[in-house]
């Protein structure tokens, strides 16, 4: 066997062994003869390094921490679904479906529908060209979502290369896995990432374990970790998906795979967000190919005849919920036969062949034993319940949000109350209010304090705000959960000092701003109680470490109302240094792309807060990085070239692929569209061309060919 064929095998039996663990969860070999497999393939590979492909699972976290993400623009409109909160609802849901039927002339007794559970995850679509996997895109508003390819490919569920059985049907028997095959040209598969419960549960134990806040619940940090900007870390967190979609990319060529006949073509109805295949007729067939193309598939999908098989489903589902390994919070109906979606076609929001079936909230009884408040960082100053530990939903809840003051009379929620707590979406718990049938007859109406909890502050609140806060610039629970996030890992990222050490720094008078982080030395460190030499060292190396940070990671850090991990990057690649967002104007904020009015507004009056001026100037002293690398400099300054021009690409370019030439359009902020209109700046027209460069000249829209486009977005020199 030549190097080359091993490689190839090698690949085969390290994805079979992926899905057998990562997707049915059946593993046939021990972990560390699947580590063998990998090391004798890595090694192989460092020998010949020209064999190296990018869909080799060696591959899988290769990309380098990103500075931001691109936004993409999706073939087609990734909608959400209609809810349905009840029987009753899901009844009238197949009263509609059949009347439309009927109404187009079809005569259906009991419809066939394919119920799915519900992931609570984050939607994705990924992109695979001739097998291969090109694209992961996370849904964003539904028309433009981020590109995170890098980290779609670290999700082992995922095959990096679709398993398409070639057509002979000469399959070589006896090796596990698929030979490779005929490959679609390019499809696009929709489905979810999510986070096995397992995989949270240990996350949220070494987060513990290393004196870390707890992520509350996975789906949140399923859609976290997705828009994190290092692929490696995205690799430990162990995500994994589920994927139910098929579809076609805009004028792409047809889907074929002589293995699933008859001939499979994709055709793209731009008013239509389906799975429209002639061929794959019913969406129970689509099912089956994703799986037999060795994507991860949920398996506890049914066919059901009739609503009342449906409401059995979903009511058995609700029962069983927790059976599963990851979260559901409800079910997924589709129409199966894919004809008839045509035919019911959207409204404006919603598919009307699909509906999401929502699992109750679930709700227990348990004793409220005191009302505490919370300083946030901006001083907000929250209450919230402390309660007899009860077991919902997966979890044992001892606390619940209890929103803020007003809420607390309305509903006359007491300490001492037996309250009813909820999870909705397995969120955090709330109070949904009290059981005053068993209030004691002793008990009185809960009272906010009048002063802050930490420094003794009168509570002020805006008229127009629900909110009380402690306006004490220098209080020091403001001061403390700032630092808390200035620290964290999305922000600074100082390993360590986490909210003990913090309550310790502040509480000794040893901090009092960000900037003075950046005096402690390991001797006063070593000083504190619980706090070794060698714990010092490594705060200190953390601390040492975030001075060369990112400077957007500064930007976030400093917890500017309403500017998040986005838009501090955005900002960061925007204006290139602290300097320069210092003395940007207001309307130079809001023309940056992403920031409106309110951020702009919100970053421009805490710039100008002297306070705030003086902390910069300090951390600036204390030697953090303001400023992002020159080549990025030079980068953002040509990258806005095209801004405001819309571009459509059709036809087969020579020189690079669809997603290449899209990728270098937006990269100089120009959009990429599907279809030709009026407004479109111009149409880039390769080889066999269809009827969009007819439609271009009847609309005089400029047409470029393949040499004008490389011209178009040659590097300017
Ligand atoms: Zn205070």
């Amino acid at each position: 066997m030549t190097p080359a064929e091993r490689i190839a095998e090698l690949r085969r039996l390290i994805r079979y062994h992926e899905e057998r663990y990562y997707v049915l969860n059946d593993p046939e070999i021990a972990d560390a003869e699947f580590d063998a497999l990998m090391q004798e393939l890595e090694r192989l590979e460092a020998d010949s390094p020209d064999l190296v492909t990018t869909d080799s699972p060696t591959q899988r976290v290769s990309g380098r921490p990103a500075a931001g993400f691109d936004t993409v623009e999706h073939a087609e409109p990734m909608l959400s679904l209609d809810n349905a909160y009840s029987e009753e609802e899901l009844r009238a849901f197949d009263d509609r479906v059949r009347r439309g039927v009927a109404a187009a002339g079809e005569t259906v007794e009991e419809i066939d529908y394919v119920a799915e559970l519900k992931i609570d995850g984050l939607s994705v679509a990924l992109t695979y060209e001739n097998g291969t996997l090109v694209r992961g895109a996370t849904r964003g508003d539904g028309v433009r979502g981020e590109e995170v390819t890098s980290n779609v490919r670290t999700i082992r569920a995922i095959p990096l290369k679709l398993r398409i059985p070639t057509s002979s049907g000469a399959s070589p028997s006896g090796s596990p896995g698929e030979p490779e095959g005929f490959a679609p040209q390019k499809i696009e598969i929709r489905g979810e990432v999510y986070f096995p419960r397992r995989a949270f549960e240990r996350i949220n134990k070494e987060r513990e374990e290393s004196g870390e806040p707890l992520f509350a619940n996975p789906r949140n940090t399923a859609a976290g970790t997705m828009r994190s900007l290092d692929p490696a870390l995205v690799a430990k967190r162990g995500l994994s998906a589920w994927m139910y979609q098929l579809v076609g990319g805009p004028e792409g060529p047809p889907l074929q795979g002589p293995a699933l006949q008859p001939e499979i073509v994709v055709t793209t109805h731009s008013d239509v967000e389906a799975d429209l295949q002639v061929g794959l007729q019913t969406h129970a067939e689509t099912l089956e190919t994703l799986k037999a193309w060795g994507l991860p598939v949920e398996p506890h999908w049914r066919r059901c005849r009739g609503v009342d098989a449906l409401v059995a489903f979903c009511r058995e589902w609700e029962e069983k919920r927790r059976t599963v390994g990851f979260d559901t919070d409800g079910v997924v109906v589709k129409l199966d036969r894919v004809d008839l979606r045509a035919t019911l076609g959207t409204t404006s929001k919603f598919p009307r062949w699909a509906i999401a079936f929502k699992f109750p909230a679930e709700q227990k009884t348990t004793l409220l034993k005191s009302i505490e408040v919370n300083v946030g960082r901006t001083g907000a100053v929250t209450p919230f319940a402390m309660l007899e530990p009860v077991f919902i939903a997966g979890s044992t809840v001892s606390m619940a949000t209890l929103h803020n003051s007003d809420d607390i009379a309305r509903k006359d929620i007491r300490e001492g109350d037996w309250v009813i707590v909820e999870k909705a979406g397995d969120v955090i718990p709330r109070v949904v209010g009290p059981v005053s049938s068993r209030r004691s007859p002793d008990s009185r109406p809960w009272q906010m304090p009048a002063e802050c909890p930490r420094c003794g502050s009168r509570l002020h609140r805006a008229e127009d705000e629900a909110v009380w806060r402690c306006e004490n610039t220098s209080c020091p629970a403001k001061l403390q959960r700032g630092l808390e996030h200035f620290a964290s890992r999305g922000a600074m990222n100082i390993e360590g000092l986490g909210e003990s050490l913090i309550a310790q720094v502040t509480g000794a008078g040893l901090v009092k701003d960000y900037a003075d982080v950046y005096a402690l030395t390991a001797e006063t460190l070593e000083q504190l109680e619980r706090m070794g030499k060698k714990s010092a060292a490594k705060v200190m190396l953390q601390i040492e470490r975030s001075r060369t940070n990112e400077l957007w990671r500064l930007i976030y850090g400093l917890g500017i109302r309403h500017v998040g991990e986005r838009a501090s990057q955005v900002l960061a690649r925007a204006f290139g240094s602290m300097e320069a967002l210092c003395a940007a104007t207001t309307e130079q904020l809001e023309e940056t792309p992403e920031i409106g009015p309110v951020l702009a507004e919100s970053v421009r009056s805490w710039l100008d807060e002297p306070r705030n001026r003086g902390l910069i100037g300090r951390l600036r002293e204390a030697g953090v990085n303001m400023e992002i690398p020159p080549d990025e400099r030079a980068a953002a300054a040509v990258e806005r070239r095209l801004k405001g021009k819309t571009y459509v690409i059709t036809g087969t370019l020579a020189s690079m692929t669809r997603e290449e030439a899209t990728a270098a359009l937006e990269r100089l902020g120009a959009k990429v569209a599907g279809s030709v209109s009026k407004k479109s700046t111009g149409v880039i027209v390769g080889g066999d061309a269809g009827t969009k460069a007819e439609k271009a000249r009847t609309l005089g829209v400029p047409v470029l060919d393949e040499a004008g486009f490389l011209d178009l977005v040659k590097p300017e020199s």
